[in-house]
């Protein structure tokens, strides 16, 4: 059944149900014979916060049986040697794979290659090096990646990084600290940006350059697992980068222009998590609806009452917008556009009636709705923070904002 009055395109279509069978052959049995690994805290993370050895070892497991099948790198540019989908099929197939999954079968996540972790459209720019040195075990699932740009003094302006990059003889020294880097604690390598020309970097006219650094290099540290939300683990990281020397064949793109490289990253997290909002907000109203048709409450079904019906009516209403925004801003991205607008309203959009979503099907399951075992406080956790994780609300208001003032109202 599908609520959309256009066609989407058969290879996108393809990608989506492919990857949706290799989640229920790879994924869901892992989780029903590892529960106490991947469901308890206890099996999941080691003291230190990072994953246990035998959580990273199903993650590994997932990410190259997804690669070995074609489905890890089918985003991947060509160039690359990925299979060159573009955006569409990424938003598609996330949309998919969080609606189907749900929150609790989380080693979904790595069935396809996420922007910031794997063998992404960020790193076109490579050098020749670098591809034959790092892109292999990228592209074959058994190497991860991280994104650091963040810092303890520079979130949302992130032209204020301090990281800096001295010239060393034709490479460079790198001095800094990240933070909330996603997937440091076990990442192999991180792209990090520093300011490679401070006076440019100021008059925000270029100056920020990119560089891949392995996370064994001398001088590159995690200096702590940072947990979020309660959790006794955690994906992020606060880095330390001491005097760590990077050569020439690890810069990303051109010197100077990292700033751009990084706002294309963060586009295609803003891709992914309207993905996300529109997804965790379907799979929530599905367990809302079937909940409300059978629960019973004064003599029938809840799902009699407006006061249950009605907010689900509300959510389906606007998370049917939400996915045809995401829809839209990820096909404008394929025909080349910026869609700069349209993105930030996406994804500010469909992460917020995503949670409202999740909090109103935690609501209808009453009591039920806070356990565990259903996951729905899982989804609401994770949309809360995704509220700020790459571009919150408000800077997205902003750009949005910024680009109405300049003429820009195309609606
Ligand atoms: C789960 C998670 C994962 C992340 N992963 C990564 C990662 O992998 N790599 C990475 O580099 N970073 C990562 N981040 C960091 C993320 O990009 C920043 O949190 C985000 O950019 C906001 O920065 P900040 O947290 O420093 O908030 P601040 O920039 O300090 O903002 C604080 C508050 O002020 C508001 N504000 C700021 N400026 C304005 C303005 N002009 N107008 C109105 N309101 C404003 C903000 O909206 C916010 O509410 C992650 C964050 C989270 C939560």
């Amino acid at each position: 059944m599908s609520a959309l009055g256009f066609a989407l395109p058969e290879d996108v279509l393809a990608a989506r149900d492919g990857i949706l069978a290799f989640v229920d052959h790879e994924v869901l049995p892992r989780h029903a014979r590892h529960a106490a690994v991947l469901d308890d805290p206890r099996g999941r993370y080691r003291e230190d916060g990072r994953y246990s050895d035998a959580a990273l070892a199903l993650i590994r497991e997932v990410r190259m049986a997804a690669a070995a099948a074609g489905y890890f790198q089918m985003c991947t540019p060509t160039s690359l040697g990925g299979g060159g989908l573009g955006h569409l099929a990424y938003f598609v197939a996330w949309e998919a794979m969080f609606r189907h999954c749900g929150p609790r079968h989380w080693l979904m996540l790595y069935a396809l290659s996420h922007w910031a972790f794997g063998p992404s459209r960020m790193l076109e720019k490579i050098t020749d090096e670098a591809r034959s040195r790092i892109m292999a075990g990228l592209m074959d699932g058994s190497r991860s990646m991280c994104f650091g740009l963040s810092e303890p003094n520079a979130g949302s302006d992130a032209a204020m990084i301090t990281t800096r990059a001295t010239a060393d003889g034709d490479g460079w020294r790198l001095s800094g600290r990240k933070i909330w880097t996603t997937n440091a604690p076990v990442a192999d390598y991180c792209v990090v940006f520093a300011v490679t020309d401070a006076e440019r970097a100021r008059a925000k006219q270029g100056g920020i350059s990119a560089f891949l650094v392995p996370t064994d290099a001398t001088g590159f540290r995690i200096e702590r697992v940072i947990r979020m939300f309660g959790h006794v683990g955690g994906d992020e990281a606060e880095i330390t980068l001491d005097d760590v020397a990077v050569a020439p064949w690890q810069l990303v793109g051109e010197l100077h222009e990292g700033f751009r490289a990084a706002l294309y990253g963060v586009s295609l997290g803003r891709v992914y998590n309207a993905a996300r909002g529109v997804g965790y907000g379907r799979w929530a109203l599905e367990r809302a609806l079937d909940y409300a048709a059978q629960r019973e409450a004064f003599g029938q079904a809840i799902a009699h009452y407006q006061g249950v019906s009605f907010p689900l009516a509300e959510a389906a209403t606007e998370l049917h917008a939400a996915h045809l925004m995401g829809l839209n801003a990820a096909l404008l991205l394929d025909q080349g556009e910026a869609a700069v607008k349209e993105l930030s309203m996406a994804k500010a959009y469909a992460v917020q009636v995503g949670f409202r979503a999740v909090d109103r099907a935690m609501q209808v399951h009453g009591a039920m709705g806070f356990t565990n075992e259903l996951g729905l406080t899982e989804a609401w956790h994770t949309l809360r923070v995704v509220n700020v994780a790459d571009g919150t609300n408000e800077i997205l208001n902003r750009t949005i904002a910024q680009r109405l003032f300049k003429g820009d109202t195309a609606l």
